[in-house]
């Protein structure tokens, strides 16, 4: 099987390590680049195509940076999301706000920066109202409950906390638009990692229909529909990486019938992915402590769960490569473990790799997306620093590894001491 490929070898990471000690998560600035341009280039056959980056994915300023310089929007959920986006000049439709459970400051930071803002729920308009004012462009997240699957990590539409019923949506334009609204979207988030570009196309025609009934009910004319995140990226090695071609082809044939046909053209077509835009371009870099035999035999690194959290929480896949043993066999099956008191803090169970001993170096594959932003300080572990491979190999710190004052910063010990 052909392995999953690095962009540097173990010279360069032990050349990085002397500067930058493990962990650390570091990012291929030019994939990334090629990526999203890549990405613009094939979806841009669809009408007024946008994408907005889902902040929470790698909620890093360089980040966001990089992505702006090539023509990507952001998609933010939280108070701390709006302000960095804020920070790094986006601005007004530049913003998706797509939260749940929302609080009213968050809907006012939201309108303050002139982001499209998305309802969760029919009860968030009156709410919106009363603490920020109704915007002339609100958009509604649909869930379309027993009529899709949804698959994994998401779980089944009808049993997701998320968005309005199909009734709901109807009756909540007619709300907007009594209560002053003028433009519409309309948004859904129904699957997760998904590798198969069917899922994707299905969406566009079940939001495209929708938008054909809202019309009719509602008297409304849609302006855009916003098929949310959740393309897939190939962890495995097996994996085949989705064909953004496939997806754009396909839901222009839907929309050619469905919106076209029903004269609803023009109507934008937005997305807003995290993972498969920054995910592959990640790594966690980490060193192997300790190997121990007893039932089985364990690779301590000095990584652990609180710097990627997928495999314990999602039993998820993780590629692992160890520097310099690219081409050795792996005939021996290891569990690769961080020093959490959780036995889920694994990155792999039963892998097979080369024979492993302390000091090497491992990197641990696709950490780009939902990798370092998960994140914890359970234990007292403390969160890496991430690093960004520049194209001309020189590389940036683009945050600082957490020390322990930062997690004794919220504590009062002269407090507790004096306290009887
Ligand atoms: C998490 C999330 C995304 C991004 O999902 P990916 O799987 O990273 O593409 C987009 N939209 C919403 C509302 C989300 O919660």
């Amino acid at each position: 099987m052909a392995d999953k490929l690095l962009p540097f070898g173990k010279e360069k990471i032990v050349e990085i390590i002397k500067k930058y000690p493990t962990p650390f998560h570091i990012y291929d600035e030019n994939a990334i680049r090629q990526n999203a341009r890549n990405f613009l280039k094939v979806f841009g056959i669809l009408q007024g195509f946008r994408q907005f980056f889902a902040v929470k994915a790698t909620p890093n300023p360089y980040i966001l940076k990089i992505l702006k310089q090539e023509g990507l929007g952001v998609d933010c959920s939280s108070l701390a999301e709006l302000e960095m986006a804020e920070r790094m000049g986006f601005k007004d439709e530049e913003i998706m706000f797509s939260s749940n459970d929302t609080p009213a400051e968050e809907f006012l930071k939201a309108r303050k920066l002139g982001a499209i803002i998305n309802l969760d729920d029919i009860s968030h308009i009156e709410y919106l109202e009363k603490h920020a004012g109704i915007p002339d462009l609100v958009c509604l997240r649909y869930n379309p409950g027993p009529a899709r699957k949804g698959n994994g990590i998401i779980g089944k539409p009808e049993e997701a906390k998320y968005g309005l019923t199909r009734e709901q949506m109807v009756e909540a334009y007619r709300i907007l638009k009594k209560k002053g609204a003028k433009r519409f979207g309309m948004h859904t988030m129904v699957i997760s990692n998904e590798l198969h570009e069917s899922y994707f196309i299905e969406t566009a025609r079940m939001m495209f229909e929708l938008a054909v009934e809202v019309h009719k009910k509602a008297g409304i004319k849609i302006e855009f529909v916003n098929l949310g995140g959740g393309i897939g990226i190939p962890y495995r090695p097996e994996d085949k990486p989705v064909s953004y071609e496939r997806i754009a082809e396909g839901v222009r044939e839907s929309y050619n019938k469905i919106i076209v046909g029903n004269n609803l053209h023009p109507l934008g077509i937005f997305t807003e992915c995290g993972r498969v835009i920054t995910g592959p371009y990640g790594y966690l870099a980490t060193r192997v402590r300790h190997v121990k035999h007893i039932y089985k035999d364990y690779v301590g690194t000095d990584a652990s769960m609180a710097n990627l959290m997928r495999p314990g929480m999602y039993g998820a896949y993780h590629h692992i490569t160890v520097l310099g043993k690219e081409n050795a066999p792996k005939n021996h099956l290891y569990d690769v473990t961080g020093s959490l008191c959780e036995n889920n803090d694994k990155f792999a169970i039963n892998r097979k790799l080369p024979e492993i001993a302390p000091g090497d170096l491992l990197v641990i594959h696709d950490t780009g997306a939902h990798g370092f932003a998960m994140g914890f300080n359970y234990n007292g572990k403390l969160r890496s620093a991430e690093l960004l491979l520049r194209h001309d190999g020189s590389v940036v710190k683009i945050r600082r590894a957490e020390t322990i004052s930062d997690y004794f910063a919220t504590l009062d010990f002269n407090g507790a001491k004096k306290f009887k």
